[in-house]
C-alpha cells in the first residue's frame, strides 16, 4: 500500500470547505454526512423536496445532557431507512427500464448487525418493500421468526441446520411464511426430507452453489473451489437426484451464491452473476422449477471515496449494479426462452454501513517536538554534543540527508558513552532533544525537496503527534485491527479552522496494536490525519463513520472496555430530532461478570481487607466507608475514562 504524506495547505483563510476537501467528506459521505459553513460535521437526511442537516455535535450535547458520556454509537434511524429505500428502489427501476418480467426482493443478513433496534428498524421500515431477513444459524432464524410480520419478504437460512432448526424452519413454513432452507451440505437433505414427512409440511428448497469465478478484494476466500461453503458440482447433481427420488423436485425453488463481501470491482459481479445462470439454466435442464435467484452479499461501500477498484472503494454505483445484474440475468435466460427469476439480494454492508458512527472524545496528545534548547552549550560539554549542536546549524535544503545520517549517528554515540557509563543523564536528554530538533527542521524543508529518501519520506509520520481517543479500538472496531480496514475519521466541530497538526489515533487499551493509523484523504490513504490543537477546558470530538456493519459483535473485551452506550435518534422533517432508544454501555460490573467474576463477591473481599485495616488502626471507620462506597461506585462505572 501506497500512503501519502498529509498535504499541508499553507493559508491564513481556511473555511469549512476546505476541511470538507481535506477529509474528503463528500466522496465517502454518500451524500449522507457533509460540513456546514458553521464548520459542523452534519448528518443530511432527504425528505423529497427538503433535506434536513443535523450537526452531530449538537446530538453529541443532548447526549451529555442525558448522561450518556463518551464514547458513545450513535445511529442514525433515517440513514438506515434510507438505504432500504434505495436499494429497492434502484432494483425497482433496473427492472423496470431493462423490462425485466418479475421483481427484486432484499434480505438482510443479521450476522451483518444483530441490534435489536436494527433488526427492528429493517423488518418496521422494510414491511413497504417487502424486505426479508437471512438467517445464518437457530438464534438468527428465532431472531427472524419474531421480526417479520410480513408473509411477502423471504426469510432465507443458511448456515448449518440441524433438526431442530429445520422444524422451527417447517412450523414457520405452515403458517405462511417463506422461509427457505439454503442446503450448504448434501448431509442436510436427509434431515429436511425427514422431518418434512414426519410433520407433513412441505419446504421451500434452495442450493447454495460454488462459482468458480474468483473476486479480488478482501473477502474473496468465499468464491472460487476452495470455498468452504456451498456444493461442489456433483454435490449437486446427487442432490437433484435424492429430490426426485423422494418426488420433491418441485420444492428446490431457489439458487443461492455469495460471491464476498466488499466487492470492488463491477467487473467481478457481472462474471459471477453469468455463471450463477449457467446453473440457473442448468438446473431448470434437470427440472428443477427454481423460480429465485438469490446473489447474496457483496455489494461495497466506498469508505475510501476514491471510486477506484481499491480493497476500501468501489468502481460503480448502485444503479448500475442493479443493472448489471438485471441485465446478465436476461442476457443468458432469454435465448433460452427461460422465465425471468424473482431476484434476491443479501446485502448486508451496503444497508447498514452509513448508519452508525463512533463518537468519542480525544483525552491527551502527545506531541513529538523538542523541547525549548540553549542557545550555546554549557562549558566542558562533550564533543558529540558539540556535533549535534552544529548539525542543528547546519541544516539546509541542500544537506538533508547528510544532517539526517549524523544525527542519528550523534545520538547513538551519545547513548553508547552513557551505557558505559561516560555520558550523564542531562548529556543523554540533550542529544536526544538535539536530534528531535533536526529531524523537526529537516521535516519543514522536505516539501522544498524533490527527491526524497523513504527514511525521510517516513518523518513527517514519525514525528507526529498521537492523539489518545477515548474508545477501544478492539470493542468498537475491531476489523480495523483484524484485517486492516480503512473507515473515514474526522473532527466534528471545529472544522472552519485550519487543523496543523499531522496525528495518528491510539486507544485507551494498552496495547500497541490499538490505533488508527491509516487514513483517507484527497489523495489516497494517508499514514497521518490533520488535527486541530487541543484547546484548554474543551472537548475535541472526532468521529469513525461507516461503522454500522460487523464491528458491534465482532469486538471483545480487550482490556475489559465494555460495550460503549448506543443511541439510536430519528430526524424529523421540521429539523428536530429525537431519541428514539438510549441503551447504557457494560459497567465494570458488567465485565467483570463476563469473565465469571461475582462482582457481590468482590465487594465482599474489599470489605473484609478494609475491615482488617480498621482492626489494625490504619483506616478510620468513616474512611472505611467512603472506600467501600468509592469501590462499589467503580464497580457501577462505565469502562471508559470519565471526566
Ligand atoms: C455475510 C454474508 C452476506 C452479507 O454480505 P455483505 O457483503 O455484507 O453484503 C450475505 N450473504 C451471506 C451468505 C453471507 O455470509
Amino acid at each position: 500500500m501506497q500512503l501519502k504524506k498529509s498535504q499541508n495547505k499553507a493559508s491564513d483563510s481556511w473555511s469549512a470547505e476546505d476541511s470538507a476537501n481535506l477529509y474528503g467528506i463528500r466522496e465517502w459521505g454518500a451524500d449522507y454526512f457533509d460540513v456546514s459553513k458553521q464548520g459542523e460535521a452534519v448528518v443530511k437526511v432527504n425528505f423529497g423536496d427538503n433535506t434536513v442537516t443535523i450537526p452531530i455535535i449538537d446530538i453529541v450535547e443532548g447526549m451529555r445532557e442525558r448522561g450518556l458520556e463518551m464514547p458513545a454509537i450513535l445511529r442514525i434511524e433515517n440513514l438506515l431507512d434510507q438505504r432500504i429505500k434505495q436499494i429497492n428502489e434502484a432494483f425497482a427501476r433496473a427492472i423496470y427500464d431493462q423490462g425485466y418480467q418479475n421483481h427484486y426482493r432484499g434480505v438482510f443478513p443479521i450476522k451483518v448487525n444483530q441490534q435489536c433496534h436494527v433488526i427492528e428498524e429493517i423488518a418496521a421500515y422494510g414491511k413497504h418493500y417487502h424486505h426479508g431477513l437471512e438467517a445464518g444459524s437457530k438464534a438468527e432464524l428465532i431472531i427472524a421468526l419474531s421480526q417479520l410480520q410480513d408473509h411477502e419478504s423471504l426469510i432465507v437460512c443458511n448456515g448449518y441446520k440441524d433438526e431442530e432448526f429445520i422444524e422451527l424452519g417447517l412450523y414457520a413454513r405452515q403458517m405462511g411464511i417463506q422461509c427457505f432452507f439454503v442446503l450448504e451440505t448434501t448431509a442436510e437433505l436427509p434431515i429436511i426430507l425427514e422431518r418434512s414427512k414426519a410433520l407433513g409440511i412441505e419446504p421451500l428448497i434452495g442450493v447454495r452453489i460454488k462459482l468458480a469465478s474468483m473476486v479480488e478484494g478482501h473477502w474473496n476466500a468465499d468464491s472460487g473451489d476452495r470455498s468452504i461453503f456451498g456444493l461442489s458440482t456433483s454435490a449437486l447433481l446427487t442432490v437433484v437426484e435424492q429430490l426426485k427420488a423422494a418426488n420433491m423436485l418441485h420444492c428446490l425453488q431457489l439458487l443461492h451464491c455469495h460471491l464476498g463481501s466488499q466487492i470492488p470491482n463491477i467487473r467481478n459481479i457481472r462474471t459471477g452473476v453469468l455463471e450463477a445462470c449457467r446453473f440457473y439454466t442448468g438446473l431448470i435442464a434437470e427440472g428443477a422449477p427454481l423460480g429465485y435467484m438469490d446473489l447474496g452479499g457483496g455489494l461495497a461501500v466506498d469508505y475510501e471515496g476514491s471510486q477506484t477498484t481499491n480493497t476500501h472503494s468501489m468502481n460503480y454505483q448502485l444503479d448500475e449494479y442493479c443493472i448489471n445484474i438485471v441485465e446478465t440475468i436476461q442476457e443468458n435466460l432469454d435465448p433460452l426462452g427461460i422465465a425471468h427469476p424473482v431476484i434476491v439480494s443479501e446485502s448486508g454492508r451496503a444497508l447498514v454501513a452509513y448508519s452508525s458512527m463512533l463518537l468519542f472524545n480525544v483525552l491527551d496528545v502527545r506531541d513529538h517536538k523538542a523541547p525549548p534548547l540553549p542557545e550555546s552549550l554549557p562549558e566542558g560539554s562533550i564533543d558529540l554534543l558539540k556535533n549535534l549542536f552544529n548539525v542543528l546549524q547546519s541544516v539546509n535544503v541542500k544537506n538533508l540527508q547528510e544532517c539526517y545520517n549524523d544525527s542519528l549517528y550523534y545520538r547513538d554515540e551519545v547513548r553508547d558513552l552513557f551505557h558505559r557509563g561516560h555520558a550523564t543523564l542531562h548529556d543523554r536528554a540533550l542529544a536526544e532533544d538535539f536530534n528531535l530538533a533536526i529531524l523537526e527542521r529537516i521535516t519543514q524543508l522536505l516539501p522544498q525537496v524533490t527527491r526524497i529518501s523513504p527514511e525521510l519520506e517516513n518523518l513527517p509520520e514519525l514525528l507526529s503527534d498521537i492523539y489518545y481517543g477515548n474508545f477501544s479500538l478492539f470493542q468498537s472496531l475491531p476489523d480495523i485491527w483484524a484485517i486492516d480496514q480503512v473507515m473515514p475519521v474526522m473532527p466534528i466541530h471545529r472544522l472552519n479552522e485550519e487543523p496543523t497538526r499531522d496525528a495518528i489515533i491510539a486507544d485507551i487499551t494498552c496495547d500497541c496494536d490499538g490505533k488508527i493509523d491509516v487514513f483517507t484523504g484527497p489523495e489516497g490513504l494517508q499514514s497521518t490525519l490533520k488535527l486541530h490543537a487541543l484547546r484548554d477546558n474543551e472537548e475535541y470530538y472526532l468521529s469513525v463513520f461507516l461503522i454500522g456493519a460487523y464491528q458491534e459483535t465482532l469486538g471483545d473485551l480487550h482490556n475489559l472496555f465494555g460495550d460503549t452506550h448506543v443511541v439510536s435518534v430519528h430526524i424529523s422533517e421540521d429539523g428536530s430530532f429525537d431519541f428514539a432508544r438510549e441503551f447504557h454501555g457494560d459497567s465494570i460490573a458488567d465485565v467483570l461478570s463476563y469473565v465469571e467474576y461475582d462482582p457481590k463477591v468482590m465487594q465482599e473481599q474489599f470489605r473484609r481487607i478494609a475491615e482488617t485495616a480498621v482492626r489494625e488502626g490504619k483506616i478510620s471507620v468513616a474512611m472505611r466507608q467512603q472506600m467501600i462506597k468509592a469501590f462499589r461506585d467503580s464497580l457501577n462505572g462505565y469502562t471508559y475514562f470519565e471526566r
